[in-house]
């Protein structure tokens, strides 16, 4: 089973020691990066193993390899040395590995630290992208039997992600850690076991020590969240597909569902840079079902072998799970949206509603069907006049832009007796502006923002100061999510789990979210 592997980049040995005791208990082995350490701390590396209690690797990473050594190769060598000298017969006090890179060639050292059960992880640093023929580089990197090798690679796109996962599969017989750097490759760190990784690297990132190598997790996260040491080949995968994926509750929610049941399952994040690309790599790895988000709920429709009646009039797809012919798509964003909506209206229906919706994306259209659905009138006002109106004249409403005339037409008809909010302005990572600025609230809407993180956008704040009610996205995201479970799973989601969840839900995933 692959390995968690705490890196510690803190700048002294007792900082290090310290982090290792908060968290040792989420890792299996710890790496001292010897690299982040002051110099003159460097000098006490040997005795670390022993009062680290855990199997360590040594490692020494060069300024070109992605690490912070800048001395000459000479210094590094004899650094290493002093990391391996004076070898113990009793191997807990020695180093249980020492990574060293495939142009690294002092035999001696090398067999010093074989002599006494040292493990050689052998490695490759690529910064530039996937290189051809891994398989091949692989074979000729180990000089012996049980070295384990390791290719870290920085993937600049999907198809870089299941490059390394093909030739992954391809190189059997050995140890080998394969690692796939920066954001498109974050499925890989938790994935590790189906990628065929000895082991894979995490830090302890609520710390804020030196970082460690783009990508990589917190190793409570991996191994209380992700389960990480429950990951089999033969787990389910399910997961959140889009770019570029911040701030989504989806990893959190069903990963904890999991955990609960106890489900051979886990829900990961697969950054993708084209539907296409996700497919392919969601095929390689046998994916069950995906939650779709920005920006492909309308580009996925064209990859989809079925899809519901919702997803064919509303051209959106939040979910899709495997049927028989292939891809299936649904939307459960729209009956996510209109429980939450009745729910917080305490209303049945939307009948003799005068709705003002904001926004024209993937989320705006579910929104609208369901508005017409529920028998409300809308107005769509949304930056870009053209898709508003192409929103809008599906169900006969009205539409106009986010300028003086929309604002002024949603006045004057009274287009205020609930305003819904679909933009993704005011989300974590976005514009944290207001999209509707230039209209004054009476206090007497209704106001619904389907933004969740922040939990109060500043275009809901100055809603909530005028007096108006208001609920931000976190409800509808929690009903719309629980709807996707029963698509996945085949069942509905247990209440008494939901009811665990929903209690503590919003407190703890915003405890999560800002560490
Ligand atoms: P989308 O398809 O990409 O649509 C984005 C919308 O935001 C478009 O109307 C776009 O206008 C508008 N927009 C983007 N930047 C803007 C700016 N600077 N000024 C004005 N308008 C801007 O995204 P989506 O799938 O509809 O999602 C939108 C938001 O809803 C996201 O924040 C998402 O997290 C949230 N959401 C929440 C839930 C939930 O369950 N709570 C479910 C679905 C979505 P243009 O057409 O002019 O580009």
């Amino acid at each position: 089973m692959a390995k968690i592997c705490l890196c510690l980049t803190a700048k002294t040995i007792e900082r290090n020691l310290e982090i290792l005791d908060k968290y040792r208990k989420f890792a299996d082995l710890a790496e001292l990066r010897v690299d982040c350490l002051d110099p003159g701390e460097r000098l006490f590396i040997r005795r670390f193993p022993e009062m680290a209690g855990m199997p360590i690797i040594l490692t020494i990473r060069r300024d070109i390899d992605g690490g912070y050594f800048t001395g000459g190769e000479g210094a590094r060598v004899k650094l290493l040395a002093q990391g391996l000298a004076y070898a113990n017969d009793d191997a807990r006090y020695n180093f249980a590995y020492v990574d060293i890179e495939e142009d690294f060639d002092v035999p001696s050292l090398e067999e010093a630290a074989r002599t006494f059960g040292t493990r050689i992880i052998r490695s490759c640093h690529n910064m530039n992208g996937v290189i051809d023929d891994i398989p091949a580089k692989i074979k000729s990197m180990q000089r012996a039997g049980d070295e384990i090798v390791k290719m870290a690679i920085v993937v600049k796109s999907t198809e870089d992600v299941l490059r390394v996962y093909q030739a992954s599969k391809a190189c059997t017989g050995q140890d080998k850690i394969f690692i796939c750097m920066g954001h498109y490759g974050i499925y890989s760190r938790i994935l590790a076991e189906k990628f065929g990784s000895f082991l894979t690297y995490s830090s302890a990132l609520s710390e804020n020590e030196t970082p460690g190598a783009s990508g990589q997790l917190d190793v409570r996260e991996l191994a209380e969240l992700y389960r990480f040491q429950k990951i089999t080949k033969k787990t389910k995968i399910f997961g959140v597909a889009g770019y570029p994926l911040k701030a989504s509750i989806s990893p959190w929610f069903f990963n904890t569902i999991f955990g609960l049941e106890n489900a051979d399952a886990v829900y990961v994040p697969f950054p993708a840079n084209s539907v296409s690309a996700l497919l392919d790599i969601a095929k390689e790895l046998d994916v069950q079902g995906l939650s779709v988000t920005v920006p492909y709920k309308e580009a996925a429709l064209p990859s989809l072998a079925g899809s519901s009646l919702a997803v064919q009039s509303i051209g959106a797809c939040n979910t899709i799970y495997r049927s028989s012919n292939g891809w299936f798509g649904e939307n459960t964003d729209c009956a996510g949206f209109s429980d939450s909506l009745l729910t917080f209206l305490d209303k049945k229906n939307l009948k003799r509603q005068k709705v003002s919706i904001i926004g024209a994306g993937g989320a705006a259209r579910a929104v609208a069907a369901e508005i017409y659905r529920m028998g409300g009138k809308a107005l769509i006002l949304n930056r870009t006049i053209n898709k508003a109106r192409n929103v809008a004249s599906q169900y006969n409403f009205r539409w106009g832009g986010l300028d003086n005339q929309g604002i002024e037409l949603m006045a004057m008809s009274n287009y205020s007796d609930i305003i819904i909010q679909t933009t993704s302005v005011g989300m974590e990572g976005y514009d944290d502006v207001d999209p509707l600025e230039l209209y004054t609230f009476t206090g007497k809407e209704a106001v619904m923002d389907l933004i969740y993180t922040p939990p109060e956008t500043p275009f809901l704040k100055r809603a909530a100061a005028a007096g108006c009610r208001i609920i931000n996205g976190y409800d509808m995201v929690i009903r719309q999510a629980c709807l996707q479970y029963a698509l996945f799973m085949d069942r509905e989601i247990p209440h008494q789990l939901l009811s665990r969840i929903n209690t503590s839900g919003a407190e703890t995933w915003n405890k999560i979210r800002t560490g």
